[in-house]
């Protein structure tokens, strides 16, 4: 049994990781701001409602219960976003990091488990991408998590901290049970976005950029199931357990699906028309992210169990059908 505090884990996928920890006998607790988090989506462990700006709020959660770990989802995420407003992202999601790495070290808090991301490598020059790709973010989001990663780095050689970052590519789908689920305000990822222009819940999709490079014109990206990404950070907690140092893994699937072929798995799931309209580019998108998986496959023993489009469009399409938030 291990104690766990998970920074953001009333968000999207912070909710899936307690529901995995708490599932596998750990003690978990979730601090969240709820900017972006779902109180309703806090269903295991102890809630705590608080800002990684603040931080003598911070010493007052480690003051008071002593965890093993510590996993970080609490940032803004949005390319588009970030471009607009790079500021906020860097305070958010590097002063929120900082502070956070530095009430763990006050507390004798050793170990972290860090949501990156793809877009740490900016524009790929590979088809496929693994971790020694060079990282050239091109957008504030992933420059801001690509410093936090740097300083994992520095904090493993200066302090001895053991870290594992986790770079997702493109999150989907929801718990088994559908209990939890993908509920963003405003949404702007493409999964959900599809799904709601079927329910008729928006107006109808608009795919950004058909002049991209690619086999059709639309961005590709490699979609992975949230479970499987719950499942890597509890492999993560083993593995820093055999490893010091700082280490990074890809979770992806390993394919890559543009956003086209995203709509047609969605018609072929739910039976229906998926109304749609092209426009622009969207800022700081690249053309494809595709993962290889082999590093996370390897080392950390990940196994992921949704291994196609289709089976994370329907399980999606089970909680947007009918989402308890
Ligand atoms: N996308 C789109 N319409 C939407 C939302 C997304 O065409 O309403 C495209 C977006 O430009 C990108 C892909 O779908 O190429 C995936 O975007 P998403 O926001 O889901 O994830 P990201 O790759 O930005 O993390």
């Amino acid at each position: 049994m291990k104690r766990v505090l998970l920074c953001g884990g009333a968000g999207y996928i912070g909710s899936h990781m307690a529901k995995m920890l708490a599932g596998h006998g750990h003690a978990v607790t979730v601090l969240d701001n709820l900017s972006t988090g779902h109180r309703s989506a806090v269903q295991w462990g102890t809630f705590i409602e608080a800002d990684l700006l603040d931080v003598a709020a911070l010493d007052n959660v480690f003051g008071a219960a002593r965890f093993d770990a510590v996993m970080h989802f609490s940032a803004y995420s949005l390319v588009d976003e970030s471009v607009r407003q790079p500021y906020r992202y860097y305070e958010n999601n590097v002063g929120g990091a900082l502070n956070l790495l530095q009430a763990m070290q006050r507390h004798g808090v050793g170990r972290l488990v860090f949501s990156s991301t793809a877009s740490v490598y900016g524009n790929p020059a590979a088809a496929l991408i693994d971790e020694d790709h060079a990282k050239a973010p091109i957008n504030p989001y992933g420059m801001s998590k690509l410093i936090v990663e740097r300083m994992l780095a520095d904090a493993a050689a200066a302090y001895g901290l053991r870290s594992v970052a986790l770079r997702y590519f493109n999150a989907a789908g929801a718990s088994e049970a559908a209990e939890i689920g993908e509920a963003h305000q405003p949404e702007t990822h493409l999964i959900p976005n599809v799904l709601k222009a079927v329910l008729g819940q928006v107006p109808g999709l608009k795919v950004f950029g058909a002049d991209y490079p690619t086999a059709d014109g639309t961005c590709v990206r490699d979609y992975v199931h949230v479970e499987d990404l719950a499942q890597a950070h509890a492999l993560a907690l083993d593995y820093m357990e055999r490893h010091d140092g700082a280490h990074a893994f890809n979770l992806g699937s390993g394919q890559g699906f543009s956003v086209r072929e995203v709509i047609a798995a969605v018609e072929q799931v739910t039976g229906r028309q998926v109304p749609y309209e092209m426009a622009p580019r969207r800022a700081g998108d690249p053309a494809v992210l595709v993962a290889s998986n082999e590093r996370a496959k390897r080392e950390l023993g990940w196994q992921p169990k949704y291994n196609d489009l289709r089976s994370i469009i329907e399980s999606a399409w089970r909680w947007h059908s009918d989402p308890k938030f």
